[in-house]
């Protein structure tokens, strides 16, 4: 699904950003094309305004000169003086014969109502439009017609600008741009599936740990049913032992609903449906009172349970006093399920400048450093087959997320000579 949904923003993305690209890329073309067929013409008028000056202000118009400009410039000259062609024949040989391009120049001119052969009544240069014609071979030519009066009557000049790059230069810039075209839509495309995949990744994972989530709960939940539904069925076959599946099923009802209330807490603690309170609470107070309530559970297992505080009185901190008792039922909680007999536990307190830090340190079994970074996760238990049936491998994840709801951070070390010490450290 969330596949899917990837691969629709990652199209949706790309099309939308790759259309405005498109837009700007063909505005962009347009505007090239439109400049280059601009400068053309400027340097075509250019020449022609050169040759006009001569024929207007030289009686003898040089040969050579003439020569010369059809050559390097790819022109095509045909004048006329008072109606009489000059001697000068042209050297260009374009891909469509000479006469024809003129003669097309020329009746294209007359048809817009230059005349050509008759002297002029104004004093001023006549020229024709500008066009741009097509020869026999594809070929492409710019072209008009001048009328010049001069002292002696009148000169005419047809020229004409053989463009032999016109189509390659065009279909150039347009291969440049349609590959540069596509080469941003595939950067586009690349740049939107990195970051719509960086984007998601926080839902996969969420959806992934819920997912396992929800395996590790049905698992735990499905041993409690098995055990009742056994009972209860023993129950209906044999009335004597009764008493005993009864308590059977009573035991599994309360295993199972301490795992659902641990269940509904995280939920909640997730969904951020829950709100901690914010009480003023007495440090020295809480540790004392949670070390009364389980000095007794310690004595049964015969351990060693001692309470360490400093000397000066702990600072009152902001936060939920059931909530913290909680956390310190959880870790003390596994100190004794942890700990062999004999060995001893200490819940300590004490403050730094702007930290108020809570240790529970048992002499027991220890943690592994590849399973500290484990043991806060849900549903994690270091030897799965080692359950007492108390415990779910939830403990310690709901103590994390309490902590974090303080603001504070829980992280586990080693006991020196053996054995785990959990602090939590409280901001004051
Ligand atoms: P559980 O309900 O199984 O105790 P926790 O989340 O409280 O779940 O703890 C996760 C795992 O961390 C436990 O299964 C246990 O293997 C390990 N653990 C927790 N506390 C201690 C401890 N004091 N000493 C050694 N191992 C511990």
């Amino acid at each position: 699904m969330l596949r899917s949904l990837r691969n629709k923003l990652v199209l949706l993305y790309t099309v939308s950003t790759g259309l405005i690209l498109l837009i700007v890329m063909i505005s962009l073309l347009m505007l090239t094309e439109s400049k280059l067929e601009e400068k053309r013409l400027e340097a075509f008028t250019n020449h022609g305004d050169t040759i006009i000056n001569k024929l207007q202000n030289e009686n003898v118009i040089n040969v050579t000169w003439l020569t010369q400009m059809e050559s390097k410039n790819n022109l095509l000259l045909y004048i006329e003086d008072n109606g009489n062609p000059l001697t000068f024949k042209g050297v260009l040989n374009p891909p469509t014969n000479r006469f024809i391009l003129i003669g097309r120049i020329r009746s294209l001119a007359m048809y817009d109502g230059i005349t050509i052969d008759i002297n002029p009544i104004s004093f001023n240069v006549t020229n024709s439009n500008t066009y741009t014609i097509k020869g026999d071979n594809n070929d492409i030519y710019y072209g008009y017609v001048s009328v010049i009066p001069t002292d002696r009557g009148w000169r005419s000049l047809t020229l004409l600008q053989y463009l032999p790059n016109y189509y390659s230069a065009v279909t150039n810039q347009r291969i440049l741009y349609i590959v540069l075209g596509l080469a941003g839509v595939l950067a586009l495309f690349l740049v939107s599936l990195r970051l719509i995949s960086r984007m998601i990744r926080p839902i996969e994972e969420s959806n992934r740990n819920q997912t396992a989530f929800i395996a590790a709960a049905s698992h735990e939940l499905r041993s409690p049913l098995s055990v009742i539904m056994a009972n209860s069925a023993a129950i209906t076959t044999t009335s004597d032992e009764s008493k005993n599946f009864l308590s059977g099923i009573n035991k599994e009802c309360k295993r199972m609903s301490r795992l659902i209330d641990d269940m509904l807490l995280l939920a909640n603690m997730d969904t951020k449906t829950w709100q901690i309170k914010s009480e003023p609470i007495e440090i020295d107070t809480l540790l004392i009172e949670t070390y009364e309530a389980f000095l007794p559970l310690f004595r049964q297992k015969e351990l060693d349970f001692e309470l360490d505080l400093q000397e000066d009185e702990l600072p009152i901190i902001s936060g939920d006093k059931d909530r913290l008792k909680q956390i310190l039922c959880i870790l003390l909680d596994n100190a004794i399920s942890y700990t062999p007999t004999g060995k001893k536990v200490t819940l300590r307190g004490y403050n730094t400048e702007h930290h108020l830090n809570i240790e529970v340190e048992d002499q027991g079994i220890g943690i592994t450093d590849e399973d500290k970074k484990l043991i806060f996760d849900r549903f994690y238990r270091v030897d799965p087959s080692r359950s007492d049936k108390k415990h779910f491998g939830l403990g310690l994840s709901i103590a994390n997320d309490l902590v974090q709801c303080h603001k504070g951070k829980i992280s586990v070390q080693d006991t020196e000579g053996g054995g785990a010490t959990f602090v939590m450290r409280l901001r004051v």
